[in-house]
């Protein structure tokens, strides 16, 4: 650290020149991110210096983010669920598997994963001394139902479903695997980081969420589509007695006991998450969605002109082609299988689509 402190101006020019490195979110294309909404903005900024880790502190902020419970369990369906807000979807994954975990004792505990599945999952697998069985996937991409049946066993905690996969933006067949982990009584945690926020406002959405009886948690996050401030995730349980499991206690707080992951937690993009869902509403969403959706399938259909054909039809929107070169200035990704990946977030408009689409027919002329 330097001896004595520089000036603010001199402070916030080297703040600036290093903000400036950054791409802009206009020529990115491979992100579940997105700017936030301006009333997320608003919010995030009203409630900066709140810690939802001590909530008797801030019993404001802390009602909010009961609230933000609320609206995102009715969304899936159950408005009884309980949870609370994560840093993201890999947190609430974690938390998933240590839920499962505790709930069924075992010497040698295995999860049953599909190949698509996030890599959270991998740093789960590690932390919680869990075994991980991928499941391969149908040639869509989903997770090939038939083939979960021979790799359960006695020391199964849980079954992954995905909806709205990282890489190829499809739906998982979650009603199979509700059935299944009723049958065999097994935990379901559908890891809807990305899809949750998506599937609702289709005009036809795929059953995934808690209207399946077998579904026990769900990842659903903010900061993706939710179009909040970063971090911004949620992790939601059908069963409030799921989240007491990971209680310990907390004897200086003003709660006694607390089953978060982290101990200090932000409030003011738990806030902003709250403002996006209640300004836009339903009504709200179901255009964001349907602006992206419009848009993803523009993007597919002028890259088949192109060329380039899509890898699948997808769910939600996240777009992927076969195509091994990408024109300068655009930050697209490409998924393991070396597809490359767009990501059809809000800020992805038809414009951007179409300079994007031109750029791609600059590079074959
Ligand atoms: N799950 C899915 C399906 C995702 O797409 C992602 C991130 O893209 C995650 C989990 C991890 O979320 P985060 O980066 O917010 O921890």
């Amino acid at each position: 650290m330097r001896e004595v402190g520089c000036s603010e101006e001199e402070l916030f020019s080297f703040l600036s020149r290093a903000r400036a490195k950054d791409i802009g979110y206009r020529n990115i294309l491979s992100s579940m991110c997105t700017p936030p909404h301006p009333v997320a903005l608003r919010a995030h900024a009203m409630f900066l210096e709140t810690n939802l880790g001590d909530p008797g502190l801030f019993p404001g902020t802390a009602a909010l983010e009961d609230l933000l419970i609320r609206r995102l369990g009715a969304l899936m369906h159950h408005t009884l669920a309980d949870g609370y807000a994560t840093s993201g979807g890999t947190e609430s994954n974690i938390q998933a598997l240590r839920i499962a975990k505790k709930r069924k004792p075992t010497g040698f505990p295995n999860v049953i994963i599909p190949e698509s599945g996030h890599f959270s999952f991998m740093k789960a697998s590690d932390i919680l001394g869990i075994e991980i069985r991928t499941v391969p996937l149908d040639a869509e991409f989903r997770m090939d139902a038939g083939a979960i049946e021979e790799l359960v066993d006695r020391d199964t905690v849980a079954l992954i479903g995905v909806a709205g996969t990282t890489e190829y933006g499809v739906v998982d067949p979650i009603a199979p695997l509700s059935d299944m982990a009723l049958d065999r009584d097994i935990f379901l945690h559908v890891d809807a980081a990305f899809g949750g926020m998506v599937v609702p406002f289709l005009d036809r959405p795929v059953p995934f969420d808690f209207r399946l009886p077998g579904v026990d948690s769900i990842s659903i996050d903010p900061h993706k589509m939710g179009m909040s401030t970063i971090p911004a995730g949620c992790l939601l349980v059908r069963d409030p007695e799921y989240l007491s499991c990971l209680n310990v206690d907390t004897p200086y707080l003003t709660v006694k006991q607390e089953c978060t992951l982290a101990g200090t937690r932000p409030g003011a993009s738990v806030a902003a998450a709250v403002a996006v869902l209640e300004y836009l509403g339903m009504d709200g969403m179901r255009a964001v969605v349907a602006g992206c959706m419009e848009n993803t399938r523009r993007l597919i259909e002028g890259m088949e002109t192109l060329g380039y054909p899509r890898a699948v039809t997808p769910d939600v929107n996240v777009a992927t082609f076969s195509c091994d070169h990408t024109p300068a200035g655009w930050q697209v990704s490409r998924t393991r299988a070396g597809h490359m990946r767009i990501v059809c977030m809000p800020h992805v408009n038809r414009d951007l689509v179409e300079a994007f689409l031109e750029d791609m027919g600059d590079m074959d002329a």
